[in-house]
Parts: structure tokens; C-alpha cells; sequence
């Protein structure tokens, strides 16, 4: 398998100005040291509850915002150090589906107009090929070459996610970051943009980076998945595992948030206490002591490292000091 994209060390601190002439006094360090790799072809979803650092990490794929630090190679290329007109070719292999597709259509464009305006952007359509491409790209994710003169507000909202992949696919991207890309839509309406999205990524050999704080949502579309948690990952794993043999604490409690199908199976469930803490000052160690029914003195002071520990598979790691005792059931949990 090929890696498209590797994210190396990322973080992403933003400073929160205040005091004195408004220096900045203070950050958020919304993505604090995260590593992972995305294999052509794979949908890896990153989960998490808002301000987890999520989207935070697709913008800075994107490079919508700069990075503080770390490094993002993309099919063999340093993103980061790609001058704007470079960044502008290669948004080309790399395009973005955001939650809300109405925001970004022009409201006064045909949805003709939107899909060449995003081809001539790229040039990746010769002019008098573009109206042709748009239409054959209606009809791809499932609308009509009828619709073509239509307008944004004529379409509902599940068409207008379409409208949105549309664009997306019009410059024949390799990677898309869909950034919560299903999450205002009604659940059998996302059901079928799902479905679309594999379609369409089985056709064109596309790669996925879902983002989504929906666990069902990442259950259905997701070939591995990272849970992030406070800026930092706290578990990535192939999906049936992460589903079914869940290390890290926090995914145990995510995941027993959730109802299951069937009434029988027994889910260890985990209650977290309070809130999300704020990443201005997030806590020391483990980020996730202050919830942690396993908590111990050792997690309020040393940063877990993510590792994978001898039960478990191959590529399944997780950032906590006591799986091994948490799994053999010699640390209860202290509620
Ligand atoms: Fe809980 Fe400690 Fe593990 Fe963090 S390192 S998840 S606080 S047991
Ligand atoms: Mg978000």
C-alpha cells in the first residue's frame, strides 16, 4: 500500500491575543503533536468530540492555516513548503467537502457555472469541454443534466452535498477531506451520500480524510480510524477493531455513548465525568486524566505514548500508560 499523505508532528497552536498592547499571552493548542499516514485508496476518518482538533488537522492539510510545526507530505511532496501558486496547482489532487455546501456556492451561479468556474480555476477541463464535464458530473453523484441551470436555493440539501462532491471531483482530485461532510443532513439522507462517496471512491480511485464527531456516520463509511481527543490521538485502529476491541479509555466511552443494535451485547460502558476541558491550558500528562476513571498519579504527569502493546493487532495503537493492566482487568475503574 502506498501512503498519499504523512502527517508528521503536526501542531497547530493559535495564539489567543489579550494584555498588554495585545500580545499574544496565551495559545490554543488545538493540535499538540499528531502523526499519521493516509494509504491511496483508504477512508481514514478522524473522530472526536468539537475541539478535539479535527478539523483543525484537515485545515491544515488544506493549509487554509499554517501549522506551528511538523511536516505534511502529499504524494511524495512537502506541503509545507509549497509557495502560494504551487499550493494553488496542487489543490488540484487535494479538494475539500465542507458540512455546509451552501455557504460556499455562489448563490447567484448555476450550478453549470459553479462546476466550470472550479474546472477553469485548475484548468483542468479545456473551455469547450466544461459544460459537457458538468454535466456528466451531475449525473455521476446522481442528479440530472436537466438541473444544470439551476440555481443552489432550488436544490435541497442532500443535493446540494452532491453539488458540492461534484465540485470536488471536477478537478479529479486524488485526496478529499470531507470535514463533517454529512452532518446536516437528515440520517437516511446521509445514508445515501454515504453511499454516493464509496460509489464514487471504488470509480475513482479516491482517498478519504472523513472528518466527523458521528460514530455511526464513520461506522459506515471508515476503513481505519483515529479518535483524537484534546488535540493529541488517543487511538487509531482498522474500524472493526476499533469497534470491536477498543484500548483507550476515552474510545470505550465514546463508543458506549452509542446505542447498539443488538440489546444483547454486553458493552462495557464507561461514564465520563464532566466536560471537555479548554485547550488554552489543557491538563498535564494525559490530557484525559481529569475524565479518566483509571486515572493515576503517573497520568497527571507523563504524556502517554501511542503504542501498540502485544494483544493487540498490527497497527492498532493507542496513548495510554495502563492498557495492559486496564485489559486484563487489574485496574478497576474509580468511579
Ligand atoms: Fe486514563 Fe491514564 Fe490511560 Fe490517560 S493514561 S487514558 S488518564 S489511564
Ligand atoms: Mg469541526
Amino acid at each position: 500500500e502506498k501512503e498519499l499523505l504523512k502527517v508528521n508532528h503536526l501542531k497547530q497552536y493559535f495564539p489567543i491575543k489579550g494584555g498588554f498592547l495585545g500580545r499574544a499571552v496565551n495559545h490554543v493548542k488545538a493540535v499538540d503533536d499528531v502523526s499519521f499516514d493516509i494509504y491511496e485508496g483508504e477512508t481514514l476518518s478522524v473522530v472526536g468530540e468539537s475541539g478535539c482538533g479535527k478539523s483543525t488537522t484537515g485545515r491544515a492539510i488544506l493549509r487554509l492555516d499554517e501549522p506551528t510545526d511538523g511536516t505534511i507530505e502529499f504524494d511524495g511532496e512537502d506541503l509545507l513548503s509549497l509557495n502560494k501558486s504551487q499550493l494553488r496547482k496542487r489543490r488540484k489532487d487535494l479538494q475539500v467537502i465542507f458540512q455546509d455546501p451552501y455557504a460556499s456556492l455562489n448563490p447567484r451561479q448555476t450550478v453549470g457555472k459553479i462546476l466550470e468556474e472550479a474546472m477553469a480555476i485548475q484548468n483542468a477541463v479545456p473551455k469547450d469541454k466544461r459544460r459537457e464535464r458538468a454535466i456528466e458530473l451531475l449525473e455521476t453523484v446522481g442528479l440530472n443534466a436537466e438541473q444544470i441551470d439551476r440555481y443552489p436555493h432550488e436544490f435541497s440539501g442532500g443535493q446540494r452535498q452532491r453539488i458540492g462532491i461534484a465540485r470536488a471531483l471536477s478537478v479529479d482530485p486524488k485526496l478529499i477531506i470531507c470535514d463533517e461532510a454529512v452532518s446536516a443532513l437528515d440520517v437516511s439522507v446521509q445514508a445515501q451520500v454515504l453511499n454516493l462517496l464509496k460509489k464514487l471512491q471504488r470509480e475513482f480511485n479516491l482517498t478519504f480524510l472523513f472528518i466527523a464527531h458521528d460514530l455511526g456516520v464513520v461506522r459506515h463509511i471508515s476503513d481505519r480510524i483515529i479518535v483524537m481527543y484534546l488535540g493529541k490521538v488517543v487511538e487509531i485502529a482498522d474500524k472493526k477493531t476499533l469497534f470491536e476491541n477498543p484500548q483507550h479509555p476515552y474510545t470505550k466511552a465514546l463508543l458506549s455513548a452509542i446505542p447498539t443494535p443488538d440489546p444483547e451485547a454486553k458493552k462495557e460502558r464507561i461514564v465520563l465525568q464532566g466536560d471537555v476541558p479548554s485547550p488554552i491550558s489543557p491538563p498535564t500528562g494525559c490530557r484525559f486524566h481529569t475524565r479518566c476513571p483509571f486515572a493515576t498519579e503517573l497520568c497527571k504527569t507523563e504524556v502517554p505514548e501511542l503504542r501498540n502493546v502485544d494483544h493487540m493487532k498490527e497497527g492498532h495503537r493507542a496513548a495510554c500508560h495502563h492498557i495492559e493492566k486496564i485489559v486484563s482487568g487489574d485496574m478497576q475503574p474509580n468511579y
